[in-house]
């Protein structure tokens, strides 16, 4: 069996596929791991502080949600396992613990999404208590950028992601997996059947089953040899973050983040080892995945985490610039399943907690491999039609909130007589229009709005998307709640 991608979903695939002793399991993907998600993850073990007021709204999302409730709880044996093949001098789960902060940087989008997270907290059981922002340890913001609320959550740390995939790398060796520092050119076969794959130097691998697994490049290379597939197009989420060694004040010793925000996952300190922090993360979908770092990304990162979490950060000393690309699907839900050419399986489309999820994830593929029933819901197939959770009118408010997040959030100024009414009818504007330009009823999430509306490739692959696909598919239910969603 081969595996092509060698980012988180690709390795945890391979450790529980060596574990169940499935025969021969090949790995492939270049060391580099250039623009790769996970080597530039964070990697909060987020579930409830990543929650929107989208996350538990319809059956949908919150069965998405519960992906990452699921695999929570399967971290503390996952590091168990990896502790003893890691190399990295301190232990892997860098933080146990995090703080969610509400600040009044962005706008009312922060406080509906806090509000959101603590009623999915209460709803699940979950433990978190609220406090004193100045009792956060290392949270020394600027006191016009300082927090009105906080709250602790118990249960939700972090582990240093590129730790964990050299484990995993340690790990598979030392059990005889093959693992080649090689990228893959071409699938090979035809669209009914694929045989193997052709290597860039030329060399084929044949295997009866091929997994992709590489991330927002996934599905170029399904295309290689399933041309007419239609898929759920894919576009990358650039992110931008940086690891730095702080030298001076005092550290952080839990993760520190605002909500969800702004088309974006928040801004954050992750702890990243002695004397090291994790400052992440932007996001922005663009037309092709690079490995590159917009100034504006950097000006973003740097300004705010001085001013809103330390700072003293201003005199970190950075280490590592990083840079990845999301997968992100037109409709926001991963792909996972087996495609109609025989043999081939698509893993990718996590967004911005395919790490979190990756163990769970893996469980469930391994399990299909096999021939056995998989683990999660089949609603994530890969050929299905987008999944609808939101009404075309409610998309472009969606679209307009975000907008007005990033607008505070990133300090940018309108004439000063411009009121904050006149700047959403502005973008509720330009959110309407895009819909009438494209002229189809699927209502699309605020970030793939925003990408759509201002690039024209983006319009165009939407628009031809949702042209193919025909009509919008029906709304998914608004939600039941716990455990009545399936
Ligand atoms: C800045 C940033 C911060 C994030 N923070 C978090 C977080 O805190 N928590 C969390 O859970 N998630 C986080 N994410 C999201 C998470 O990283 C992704 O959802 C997840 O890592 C995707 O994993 P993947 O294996 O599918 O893809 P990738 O990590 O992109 O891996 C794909 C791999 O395939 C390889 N490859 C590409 N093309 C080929 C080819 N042709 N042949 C062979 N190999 C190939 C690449 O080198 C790469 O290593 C973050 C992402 C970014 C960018």
């Amino acid at each position: 069996m081969v595996i092509v991608g060698n980012g988180a979903l690709g390795l945890f695939l391979a450790d529980e596929l060596v574990e169940r002793k499935v025969g021969s399991v090949v790995v492939v993907g270049p060391s580099h791991r250039d623009a790769g998600a996970s080597r530039a993850a964070g990697a909060m073990l987020g579930c409830f502080g990543e929650v929107t007021s989208e996350s538990l709204r319809t059956d949908a999302s919150r069965t998405r949600f519960e992906l990452g409730v699921q695999a929570h709880s399967r971290w503390p044996e996952v590091l168990r396992k990896l502790e003893e093949h890691s190399s990295t001098g301190f232990p892997l789960q860098t933080a146990t613990e995090t703080h969610v902060v509400l600040n009044a940087i962005g706008a009312e989008l922060d406080t509906v999404n806090f509000e959101a997270m603590l009623k999915a907290l209460d709803e699940y059981g979950k433990p978190w208590s609220p406090i004193d922002p100045a009792d956060i340890p290392g949270f020394r913001p600027r006191t016009d950028a300082r927090a009105l609320r906080a709250v602790h959550l118990h249960d939700e740390g972090a582990v240093d992601a590129r730790g964990v995939l050299a484990a995993l790398e340690t790990r598979l060796d030392a059990a005889g997996a093959t693992l080649l520092d090689q990228t893959v050119r071409r699938l090979t076969g035809n669209a009914d059947a694929v045989t193997g794959v052709e290597l860039e130097d030329g060399s084929i691998i044949e295997a009866g089953k091929v997994v992709v697994a590489v991330g927002a490049r996934s599905e170029a290379l399904v295309r290689t040899v399933a041309k007419e597939t239609e898929l759920i197009p894919t576009f990358p989420g650039l992110g931008f973050a940086m690891i730095a060694k702080r030298t001076a004040g005092e550290p952080f010793r839990s993760v520190v983040r605002t909500p969800n925000r702004g088309f974006a996952c928040g801004l954050h300190v992750v702890p990243a080892g002695p004397g090291r922090e994790y400052l992440g993360a932007t996001n922005r979908l663009v037309d092709d995945i690079a490995s590159v770092t917009w100034i504006a990304d950097v000006r973003y990162l740097a300004q705010y985490s001085m001013q809103q979490l330390d700072e003293q950060i201003a005199r970190h000393e950075v280490l590592q610039w990083l840079s990845g690309n999301r997968p992100v699907t037109l409709d926001g839900f991963p792909m996972i399943g087996w495609l109609p050419t025989s043999g081939l399986y698509l893993m990718t489309g996590t967004y911005r907690d395919g790490f979190h999820c990756a163990p769970l994830l893996a469980t469930h593929v391994a399990n299909e491999l096999q021939g056995k029933p998989g683990t999660i819901d089949p609603m994530f197939n890969p050929v299905r039609q987008p999944i609808q959770t939101r009404t075309v009118e409610a998309s472009v408010e969606e679209y307009v909130q975000h907008n007005m997040a990033a607008w505070f959030e990133t300090g940018a100024e309108a004439a000063p007589q411009m009121t904050t009414t006149q700047l959403a009818a502005y973008y509720r504007a330009r959110g309407t229009e895009f819909y009438e330009k494209i002229g189809s009823g699927y209502a699309l999430g605020p970030d793939v709005l925003w990408y759509a509306e201002g690039s024209l490739v983006g319009a165009r692959r939407v628009a031809r998307y949702l042209r193919r696909v025909g009509d919008a598919p029906s709304l998914a239910p608004a939600t039941s709640g716990i455990g009545e969603s399936r």
